[in-house]
């Protein structure tokens, strides 16, 4: 196991205080990793600054052969990093290994490909006797910070379009989760030129916050809590800094009179509790027409009591714990709380199992109204509410009446009315009759307080260079 930072050539260990990294299937520890100086933050930066300009300069092409090897060196491994986010996350090993490590390799070579074939406005003489030109140049050094959720995809998310872009990056996991960074930065030091991508480890009000407001940072990239990115904003203001913000959702669900209840079942099954519902899309906001809604909750608890989650045999489980103790209480407190309201009914779930470490229930919760924390506040875990409502409720306004705008879903077999629900919603996606589902071609990204910028597409790559005007004089 790597438990070394890299900064510039050098794998080192941090000089302060201590992190434990836990095992979420048992509580036990895996590592202590002590967290990055101020000192090593610096140096991070340093080397990143004097990396940039080189690599900066080198081709598309070039790069582009770097992330190839990235993502043929994942690929290879694919084994070995999928055994260790499972490990660190507490993941079913097949969620990994079939899921993320595909995604995660395809994510490198969509940007290779991407930077070669980037499309713009035209050269041309927009005042007599001037040529005029687009360049879309790198931003600089970028401090890029991930959350613990799906770590070695939000770092390919992060890493893949700033090294495509020719920026220069300091890394830093969550102190979490940050065993499969330390791996890949092994893989990076190998492969990349030095300094192009430094690794550093700590918490947030430590490292986090030493690098959101190092002057030698241009721009920098979080994936987190509104909380964390309202920080960011206002550290990232003193120098002006470039900013990019994917923050949480609490992704509505409206699923019509007329939907296939058993696909939406099937769906929000899957879609609600992949990754134990941490997952800033899960589908955890039900909105069900009163016509299918008790057809619903039944059909849905029935099918979400069956979900495997802590079996030893990992290879049949279909979720995992929660990452941490305080997240699985949070959840509970979540549950407890919804509960306490008087109307809110438990349809499936609800408990802490009994055994070792940090697991929920599946749990549905049913008629709750618009009003109530539990569909307003993105809960983070195995948990979906379920509210009902009618032909006369503004379901759309109930759906945008929300901080997040990160992902929505809605259900019907009308082609119009998704289609005008699909225009109405506020969220950076809206899928119809599925949910979740990606791409590396489309992007991913929130409106309102979920943040803006684009993981993922060109769009990723735009956020991740600027535009620049050359004009040249005829005369
Ligand atoms: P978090 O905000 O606590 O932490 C995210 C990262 O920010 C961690 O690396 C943390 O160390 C760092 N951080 C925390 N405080 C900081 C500070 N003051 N300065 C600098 N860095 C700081 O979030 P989390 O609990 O790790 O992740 C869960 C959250 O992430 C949820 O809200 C979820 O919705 C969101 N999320 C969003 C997306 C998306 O694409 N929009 C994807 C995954 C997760």
């Amino acid at each position: 196991m790597e438990k070394q930072m890299l900064i510039g050539a050098d794998l080192v260990s941090g000089e302060e205080q201590s992190e434990t990294v836990l095992n979420p299937k048992t509580g036990e520890l895996i590592a202590e990793l002590p967290e990055a100086s101020a000192d090593q933050i610096d140096r991070a930066v340093g080397a990143a600054t004097r990396a940039f300009a080189g690599w900066s300069r080198t081709t598309p092409a070039t790069r582009s052969a770097y992330l190839l090897a990235i993502a043929e060196r994942i690929e290879k491994e694919a084994e070995s990093f999928a055994a260790l986010e499972a490990l660190n996350c507490g993941k079913p090993i097949n969620a990994v290994l079939q899921d993320e490590i595909p995604a995660i390799v395809d994510c490198y070579r969509f940007f290779a490909g991407a930077i070669r074939t980037q499309q713009g406005m035209i050269a041309g003489e927009y005042l007599d006797g001037f040529t005029s030109m687009i360049r879309r140049d790198p931003v600089g050094v970028i401090g890029s910070i991930a959350p613990w959720n799906y770590p070695l995809m939000m770092m390919a998310w992060k890493l893949a379009p700033a090294l495509a872009g020719g920026n220069t990056v300091v890394f830093k996991p969550s102190e979490q989760t940050p065993l499969t960074a330390l791996k890949l930065a092994r893989v990076m030091a190998e492969i990349l030129p030095e300094g192009v991508v430094n690794v550093v480890l700590g918490r947030g009000e430590t490292v986090g916050n030493g690098l959101i407001n190092h002057p030698g940072v241009h721009m920098v990239s979080i994936t987190g809590d509104i909380a964390t990115g309202r920080k960011i904003l206002q550290a990232a203001a003193k120098t002006v800094k470039r900013t990019h913000l994917e923050l949480g959702g609490k992704a509505p669900v409206i699923v019509y009179g007329d939907a296939d209840i058993e696909a939406v079942v099937e769906g929000i099954r899957t879609f609600g509790y992949y990754n134990a519902g941490q997952d800033c899309t899960a589908a955890c906001r039900v909105y069900a027409e009163k016509s299918i809604y008790d057809k619903l909750v039944a059909d849905l608890s029935s099918a979400v009591s069956t979900i495997r989650y802590n079996d030893p045999d990992d290879t049949k489980n279909e979720i995992g714990p929660l990452i941490s103790e305080r997240q699985r209480d949070r959840v509970a407190s979540f549950v407890q709380r919804a509960l306490d309201t008087g109307h809110i009914e438990l349809a499936t779930g609800g408990a802490v199992p009994e055994g070792p470490g940090f697991f929920y229930q599946p749990t549905v919760v049913a008629n709750a109204n618009q009003d109530d924390e539990i569909v307003r506040r993105e809960v983070f875990g195995p948990v979906v509410s379920v509210t009902p409502f009618s032909a006369d409720d503004d379901v759309i306004g109930w759906a945008n009446d929300s901080n997040y705008g990160l992902a929505s879903s809605v259900w019907t077999k009308d082609v119009g009315k998704a289609m005008a629900a699909s225009a109405a919603l506020r969220y950076g996606c809206t899928w119809v009759n599925t949910h979740f589902m990606l791409c590396n071609e489309m992007p991913h990204g929130g409106l309102k307080q979920s943040g803006y910028g684009k993981d993922m597409s060109q769009y990723a790559l735009e956020d991740y260079t600027v535009v620049r005007h050359v004009m040249i004089s005829h005369g």
